[in-house]
């Protein structure tokens, strides 16, 4: 089904495999607050690195897995097939880095984030600006020794609790590029960086997103990315790869959560029969497998567009529908398995309840549903859709 060649084949089963070793561990994290020990987290990312599917979206040439982007789709559907975010150590560091990167960064960043001895975290959202990355209000400035001075406070800092680096998007504050954005490496910890707060989330994961204060932070220039001026560039660019791999994601949630209802709803007897039999039961399964297909046929199309050299701006609306429909559809199928699971869907213990949580945020980060559908209705006017799909 789905086309798929013999190496995509192999690369999707040792995958599945891989998930399949993790979900034994989901509801011990699920009831420590996301957190395995320490040790089993460092089998699994050791595991994950063994298996091929760390870095999977990493030039081969830098040592990492240089797959196709279905094959990264592929992989990341399986793991997201696995709750309380024990997957994330099949992780994908920054594939936009390595073309814009110096020597220098490639050697302290790229190539250690690859081995898996770095990890990064995004500080890019703030309280004022979200959906709207230009309304950032943190700056940089240049001072008089070549180095940049930091100072802003970032929300919702992904993983900043194990991250060793950071990426710090900002204003430029004077200079010939006076007004624009810039993006920054800043290693952690470093003077002048230090945790606000950090808030409880929906779901139960190990990765923190704590509100981050960057305050006179000063970062060599070897530490700016690219030019002054680049900052929004790259963050279109890590959109589009993270706004595939969310879809990705969200296709494996949706597809354990179809496998775990059929199999409940055809053992379930009720009032004398498997409640499957049901028709409203029944409808509830025909609805979420057919959403599951559509979806899937459309992410592993847009990921084989890329493949194919899609134009860029094509491929940038292909994206945020893929992600749109992806995230929305493992949204609904979630709220079925809850409701065919019954009072058992209510429980924390049981997958249908842990994804209900898990995947209202899939609608909102990396650009929310409304974001998604702008971009999509921009592309159409300015495109025509019969270039888009
Ligand atoms: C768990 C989690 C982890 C995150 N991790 C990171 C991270 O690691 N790094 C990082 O930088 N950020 C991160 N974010 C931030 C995330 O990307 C933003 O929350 C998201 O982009 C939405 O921005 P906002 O929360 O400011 O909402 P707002 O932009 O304030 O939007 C509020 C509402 O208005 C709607 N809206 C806004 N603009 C429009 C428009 N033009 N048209 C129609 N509707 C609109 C939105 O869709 C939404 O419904 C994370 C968020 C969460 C919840």
């Amino acid at each position: 089904m789905y086309g798929l060649s013999e190496e995509d084949l192999q690369i999707q089963a040792r995958a599945r495999g891989f998930a399949d070793e993790l979900i034994p561990f989901e509801d011990e994290a699920e009831r420590a607050d996301g957190e395995l020990p320490p040790d089993v987290t460092a089998a699994h990312a050791k595991r994950a690195r063994e298996l091929g599917l760390h870095s999977t979206n990493m030039p081969a040439e830098l040592g990492g897995g240089g797959c196709t982007s279905l094959q990264q789709v592929l992989v990341q559907e399986q793991m997201g097939r696995v709750t309380n975010a024990l997957g994330w150590v099949a992780a994908t560091p920054p594939s936009w880095l390595p073309a814009v990167a110096t020597p220098d960064q490639i050697d302290r960043y790229v190539r250690p984030a690859i081995a898996g001895e770095r990890e990064e975290c995004y500080a890019i959202t703030e309280e004022g600006a979200g959906s709207d990355v230009d309304a950032i209000a943190a700056t940089a400035r240049r001072d008089g020794d070549g180095n940049y001075l930091l100072n802003g406070v970032k929300w919702h800092v992904t993983s900043y609790n194990s991250a060793d680096f950071a990426f710090f998007q900002a204003r430029l504050d004077g200079g010939p590029h006076h007004g624009e954005h810039a993006m920054f490496l800043v290693d952690l910890p470093s003077p002048g960086v230090r945790v606000v707060r950090t808030p409880a989330y929906s779901h139960t994961i190990s990765h923190h997103h704590p509100i981050v204060a960057f305050e006179d932070v000063r970062v060599p220039a070897a530490n700016l990315v690219g030019a002054e001026g680049d900052g929004m560039a790259f963050a279109y660019e890590w959109f589009r790869f993270e706004r595939l791999m969310v879809a990705a994601r969200c296709l494996g949630a949706a597809g354990r959560l179809v496998d775990e209802m059929t199999a409940f709803a055809a053992a379930r007897v009720v009032g004398g029969q498997p409640i499957s039999e049901y028709g409203l039961v029944a409808g509830m399964l025909a609805d979420s497998l057919t959403e599951l297909f559509a979806a899937r046929a459309l992410v592993y199309e847009t990921a084989r567009g890329i493949d194919h050299g899609a134009d860029v701006k094509v491929s940038h609306a292909q994206c945020s529908m893929a992600k749109l429909y992806s995230s929305e559809m493992a949204g609904r199928v979630a709220d079925r398995a809850v409701q065919v699971f019954g009072g058992r869907g209510y429980m924390r213990e049981n997958v249908a309840e842990r994804f209900f949580r898990e995947l209202r945020v899939e609608r909102i980060w990396e650009g929310t549903s409304e974001i998604q559908r702008m971009i999509i209705a921009r592309q159409m006017t300015k495109r025509t859709p019969a270039r888009l799909a």
